[in-house]
């Protein structure tokens, strides 16, 4: 760990000022004029060409994210720093966090701790350390985070690739604490079996809570979740509609939804092991019909250069949804890909329409839970598109 002496810098050029001054965290590679006695992973002092004090920033010699700002010139960053950091968080989080187990507790760049993601389950927090720098301070996070939040446990779940451009290894384990995993969270009345050593990401998909509770209500008699993973909207649309047809094809995620099923006492679930793309075509061959189908998919679109596949992705389940749903049925659809603009997911869909012939009406736009606040002037932080529509 650096003590973030005056003398660790990088200067960066006037595009990368322009950014900062825009309100963007990040200057890139490019836009780095010099380093001075920084190693992979310090806190560096970033300066104009013209010796202006710009702020702090986490520094990585390997990304293409060079700078990763945390503040202004004066701050002094420590384990007091990150203190104050997790606590304004919880602050903004106050009225969303009552009544609930289970929430993001830092979004990264939104929170003003870059790379860093912390999410709580219980008495238990899972933690993402995703550049150089955040891995540095990774023990005192976790140690932090126990005694802010009083916790059991703390988990990390380093295993998203986005840490190889930080040249991090690909790491889940307990950090600190032993957690007794699966640990029970609940959502709107319902409960859910968490294991961050075993689920996608750091083990929910915390980023639907909202989406979950307040859609569901809408999809009556028979309907399809297309991507069940472990039963998040299966279990919830199941308190609404006559039966659910709920669809995955990782056979160890639907274990894990036929015991969330079972938690709540649902019996109107059936699970199904498929891929979904072929499952579709199958349902649509066999004359089956829906009053209403969630299709919450993974990311489609990862990087930029598969933004044309990951359209045709996006389009084919809910073209072939819309086939499948009755007149005046629902459907719920989402794209968590960060690249597929709201626009192109709206204009998808319009091709949808038209090519069915189905009328459709959008009831309500949703974005990300205010646990995962988008930044206005970091674009980035906006992903989550879900859709309430009426098909007729
Ligand atoms: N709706 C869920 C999260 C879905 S995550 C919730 O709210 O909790 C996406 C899921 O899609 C994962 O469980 C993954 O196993 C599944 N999946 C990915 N590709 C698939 C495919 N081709 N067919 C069926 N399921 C798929």
């Amino acid at each position: 760990m650096n003590q973030t002496s005056s003398s660790v810098r990088a200067v960066i050029n006037s595009k990368g000022v322009a950014r900062l001054q825009g309100g963007h965290p990040w200057i890139f590679k490019s836009d780095v004029v010099q380093v001075e006695q920084a190693s992979h992973g310090d806190v560096v002092q970033v300066l104009s060409q013209k010796g202006t004090k710009l702020g702090m920033a986490f520094y990585s010699a390997t990304s293409q994210i060079t700078l990763r700002m945390l503040g202004g010139a004066s701050i002094e960053v420590g384990p007091a720093f990150f203190r104050s950091r997790i606590e304004e968080a919880l602050a903004r989080r106050k009225g969303w966090m009552e009544g609930r187990d289970a929430y993001r507790v830092v979004f990264a760049e939104s929170d003003r701790l870059p790379s860093i993601i912390i999410d709580r389950y219980g008495s238990h927090a899972v933690i993402q350390t995703l550049s150089a720098a955040a891995e540095r301070w990774k023990g005192v996070l976790a140690e932090t985070l126990r005694e802010v939040l009083g916790l059991a446990s703390v988990t990390e779940r380093n295993d998203a690739p986005a840490r190889q451009h930080e040249d991090l290894p690909l790491i889940s384990q307990v950090c600190l604490g032993t957690p007794a995993f699966p640990v029970v969270i609940h959502e709107g009345g319902l409960q859910f079996e968490v294991d961050p050593l075993e689920g996608q990401k750091t083990g929910f998909y915390l980023d639907q809570a909202q989406n979950r509770v307040n859609l569901t209500p809408w999809l009556k008699g028979r309907v399809l979740d297309a991507f069940c993973y472990q039963g998040g909207f299966a279990c919830h649309v199941a308190r609404h509609a006559d039966e659910v047809l709920a669809v995955d094809a990782s056979a160890s995620m639907l274990a894990i939804a036929r015991r969330n099923a079972d938690l709540n006492n649902l019996g109107n679930i059936t699970f199904h092991e498929a891929n979904i793309f072929d499952h579709l075509h199958e349902l649509h061959r066999r004359v089956e019909r829906f009053d209403g189908i969630i299709l919450d998919p993974p990311a489609f679109v990862r990087a930029r250069a598969t933004l044309e596949a990951g359209i045709r992705g996006y389009k084919e389940i809910n073209l072939r949804a819309v086939k499948l749903l009755k007149p005046g049925g629902f459907l719920i659809t989402s794209s968590c890909s960060q690249n597929l603009k709201e626009e192109m997911l709206l204009d998808l869909l319009t091709e949808v329409s038209q090519d069915t012939g189905r009328p459709m009406t959008i009831l309500q736009k949703c974005g990300q839970p205010p646990d995962h606040p988008v930044l206005l002037t970091f674009p980035e932080s906006y992903y989550l598109k879900t859709l309430l529509l009426r098909v007729d």
